[in-house]
């Protein structure tokens, strides 16, 4: 028998109206069995997402020492919720209790857990669905990471007789006891964690666009949708700012083989996309499977004649970031040089000033140069190693866009070709990259 996981994000949970779409999506099929829900996001442009609001509870918790102010919003939204549904129970002691226990953790993902919390006992309630809380069942070890065995042995066990259940997303519990939350949009993880669970012969993943696009609908109008994906595509179009699934949502799916279906709640009957194991790409089918880019990096070039025969260079460079704590996200190298990008975010001035000194120290090299405020857009496709050509049309057509590009690198895997632009570049780039390979629809 076929079992589903469903797991809805912020826009399907907005409000009661559009909870009721998520009411008949899932009783419209006796195979989805698990539902797990996101924090309500946004109602309409401009509108707050609860997990914001809740940030700004933690923030008004720890000046202050209560949070009345900010949690006030919070009340506003889930007792309006509870209203439009006509459901009948006393969410107003629920919600005390949750402002109690906030004001007694201090915590921050605690309280940032809260939206998830609150919109799984409402689900619950509105579908009769046994309400199974993330904390008792999804764990973290010592050092932080997610614990399989123990999660998954959990989560089954609690959901043993039930007809349908549901879990909140986004959240654990620490080793040492106390919420811990994954990184934002982290729902789509739970979700995942909850089809390896449960054995689920599909994860659904509920949104409000009907599958994953070729690219960011916000940068290109209507792009084409992706039919299917392969899990390696998704997780390189995923971190690379397509955030429309969450970039390690693959991890607890992939050694089962789950398949994953991105479906549109408010247009249930489109086709969505399929995330396979797999890739699908037939000769003469799109060589780009689709376009994705993030801001917000900094590039180290260095250059050093006979770098190549000098042996240890690079794990010299790499070593003085690892001193410093700093991950590294490309390498792209030539003979006598060689390029590391890093995520600004994790860079402040002063750090990035010893760590330059470092280098100069380290390595000795012949010129260096620092490029901060960088895009980097990624290019995705198992079609592209068999297509010749597909990065001079690329270069093309950023050329043609008078797009100085900074910084290139073909992955090892021959499924990517990234791109570094200047910031304020990077919509523009996608645009041209996108008409490029898809033309004007
Ligand atoms: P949810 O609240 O359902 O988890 P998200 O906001 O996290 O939804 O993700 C859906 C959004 O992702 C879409 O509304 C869209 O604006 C954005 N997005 C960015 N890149 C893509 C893409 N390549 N395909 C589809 N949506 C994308
Ligand atoms: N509510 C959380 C966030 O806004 C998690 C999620 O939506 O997936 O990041
Ligand atoms: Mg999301």
């Amino acid at each position: 028998m076929a079992l589903k996981v469903c797991k809805f994000g912020g826009t399907s949970m907005a409000d009661g109206h559009t909870m009721i779409k998520v009411k008949n999506i899932v009783e419209s099929d006796p195979d989805r069995r698990y539902v797990v829900v996101s924090a309500p996001g946004k109602r309409f442009s401009g509108d707050t997402k609860v997990t914001d609001l809740l940030y700004k509870c933690h923030a008004e918790l720890t000046e202050h020492g209560d949070c009345k102010l900010a949690f006030a919003d919070v009340r506003r939204r889930f007792e309006g919720i509870v209203k439009e549904l006509n459901l009948d129970f006393d969410m107003a002691s629920v919600l005390d209790d949750t402002e109690r226990r906030m004001e007694e953790e201090r915590s921050e993902d605690f309280t940032a857990s809260r939206g998830e919390y609150l919109a799984a006992v409402v689900m619950a309630r509105l579908l009769g669905a046994k309400f199974i809380d993330a904390e008792d069942v999804v764990f973290f070890d010592e050092n932080g990471a997610f614990d399989d065995k123990k999660s998954y042995a959990a989560i089954a066990t609690a959901a043993e007789g039930a007809e349908r259940v549901v879990v909140p997303g986004f959240y654990g519990s620490r080793a040492g006891g106390g919420v811990k939350t994954f990184s934002r949009g982290g729902s789509d993880i739970s979700g995942a964690i909850v089809a390896r669970a449960a054995g689920a012969t599909v994860y659904e993943n509920w949104t409000d666009v009907s599958g994953f696009l070729a690219c960011d609908p916000r940068i290109v109008d209507s792009p084409r949708r992706i039919k299917t994906l392969s899990y390696k595509e998704l997780r390189e179009l995923s971190y690379m700012g397509a955030n429309v699934l969450h970039s390690e949502s693959i991890f607890p799916v992939r050694r089962a083989n789950i398949p994953i279906v991105i479906k549109n709640t408010f247009r249930p009957e489109d086709e969505g996309t399929s995330i396979l194991p797999i890739a699908q790409y037939k000769p003469g089918g799109s060589i780009v499977t689709g376009i994705a880019g993030k801001k917000n990096f900094t590039v180290i070039f260095i250059e050093k004649s006979h770098m190549n025969s000098e042996v240890g260079f690079i794990r010299k460079v790499l070593s003085v970031l690892e001193r410093f704590g700093v991950s590294v996200e490309h390498i792209p190298s030539g003979i006598d040089t060689m390029s590391v990008v890093l995520d600004s975010s994790a860079l402040d001035n002063f750090k990035l000033e010893q760590i330059l000194e470092c280098i100069k120290a380290e390595v000795e090299p012949d010129f260096m140069r620092v490029s901060e405020n960088i895009a980097l857009i990624a290019t995705v496709g198992h079609g592209m190693s068999s297509s010749v050509g597909t990065s001079a049309r690329l270069f093309k057509a950023l050329a043609e866009e008078g797009v100085n590009v900074k910084m290139i690198d073909q992955g090892s895997s021959e499924l990517n070709i990234i791109v570094g632009v200047k910031d304020e570049d990077m919509e523009k780039c996608i645009a041209a990259i996108y008409r490029e390979f898809f033309g004007n629809n």
